[in-house]
């Protein structure tokens, strides 16, 4: 088998939200399609991916680099020993004369690659791609529910209180019991405000994670901190810069909060880092890095590894993104949960037109690969592009 062409297109996925740092006004994503010889149905294999969200399309790196290297490479070089396509070989093919370091956003160009590989290959073997982690990587079954929290509480301009506790009583009528509301974007007199708004509409503060999208300094992650404790959240995402560990590993022995980090990694070499230095504690905290962001699946399982090496249980990865994959990821491979952006990021945060979220637990679904093709909207992106083939 081999692979016949590689589609790729820019789709705009702006909104008037922002967090503490960045808004999204002009916020954009790459599509890709991997098409192969494969005939399923009287129709190629055709993997399809996507480059999670919170960085923009990955279009120069895709074209001149990724996408070259992978269809120049002989196909057999690309294929494992049952003669189906091997993302890991694909992998350092399209790493090929990348220096080690600094990686910048290739990461996301070889994730959203590496996403599209992977559902080739599970559709494939017919099966979804869940199930296929869960054989290879785990010696048995996916999990058969995942659970699921809503990503939102931003700061929409001119939304007050009243416009946020609308936003979460939406999350709760959609199956959600769980929510995440940004910090850091206003005074802590009135992100606590938010805070208690957003408790009244829920069952006590471990229903609660806030997110400052590492915009504090360390006597502000503190003074939060202080301030925070008393709510028992379920997390305080970020605090400081992602790359400050020393930051972080001050914070982590100065407060009971579980922390949460990662979704800004993008290695295994920076996760393994992060593991040895930013001081946080594997039976509390949560690891959040988006498998697509960080080059893929490939190197997700080398970030499993380091974790697994230093005492940490995959239950507390709950990664970032909020996209079907990552969620196959996580009932594959036994995660924590996976995040969900219900209103946000439309249409890629969509997990199925049919799927139905029950405090906040959700079924993967049962399509071979991803199931992107049970996402109407998403699909109709895809469609688009694979229109000019
Ligand atoms: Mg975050």
């Amino acid at each position: 088998m081999k692979i016949t062409a590689i589609l790729d297109d820019i789709v705009p996925i702006r909104s008037d939200i922002r967090n503490a740092v960045i808004d999204f006004s002009q916020m954009t994503i790459s599509i890709v399609a991997v098409v192969t010889d494969v005939i399923k149905d009287g129709k190629p294999v055709i993997g399809l991916g996507f480059n999670s969200n919170g960085r923009y399309a990955q279009q120069g790196i895709l074209r001149e680099r990724i996408i070259p290297r992978l269809l120049a490479a002989s196909p057999d070089s690309l294929l494992d020993e049952a003669g189906t396509l091997d993302p890991f070989k694909a992998w350092a093919v399209m790493m090929t004369n990348e220096k080690p370091g600094g990686h910048g956003e290739r990461s996301v160009a070889v994730g959203t690659v590496d996403m599209a590989l992977w559902d080739a290959v599970a559709k494939i073997e017919e099966k979804p791609l869940s199930q296929l982690l869960a054989e290879r990587y785990r010696g048995g079954e996916p999990d058969s529910s995942v659970f699921v929290y809503a990503a939102g509480g931003y700061y929409y301009p001119g939304k007050d209180l009243d416009g946020l506790q609308a936003e979460i009583q939406g999350y709760l009528n959609l199956g959600y019991s769980t929510v995440k509301i940004k910090i850091g974007g206003a005074s802590l007199d009135e992100d606590l405000r938010r805070i208690d708004a957003a408790l009244q509409m829920l069952d006590g503060g471990q229903s609660l994670a806030v997110d400052a999208n590492g915009r504090f300094d360390l006597e502000t992650a503190l003074q939060y901190a202080r301030a925070l404790e008393p709510y028992q959240l379920k997390w305080y995402e970020e605090p400081g810069d992602p790359l400050d560990f020393q930051l972080s590993a001050a914070l982590a022995a100065n407060t009971s909060l579980p922390l949460a980090t990662g979704e800004n990694i993008f290695s295994a070499i920076d996760a393994l880092n992060l593991l040895r230095y930013a001081g946080l504690r594997p039976p509390v905290d949560y690891i959040q890095i988006d498998p697509v962001l960080s080059y893929g699946l490939v190197e997700y399982l080398r970030v499993l590894d380091h974790l697994t090496r230093h005492g940490w249980g995959w239950r507390r990865c709950i990664p970032h993104g909020g996209h079907l994959f990552a969620l196959h990821i996580a009932a594959g491979l036994g995660m924590g949960g996976n995040e969900a952006y219900p209103r946000v990021f439309a249409p890629f945060g969509s997990m199925g037109d049919t799927v139905q979220v029950e405090n906040s637990v959700v079924q993967p679904p049962s399509l071979p690969g991803i199931g992107f093709e049970g996402c109407s909207e998403i699909m109709a992106h895809f469609d688009a592009m694979l229109g000019s083939l």
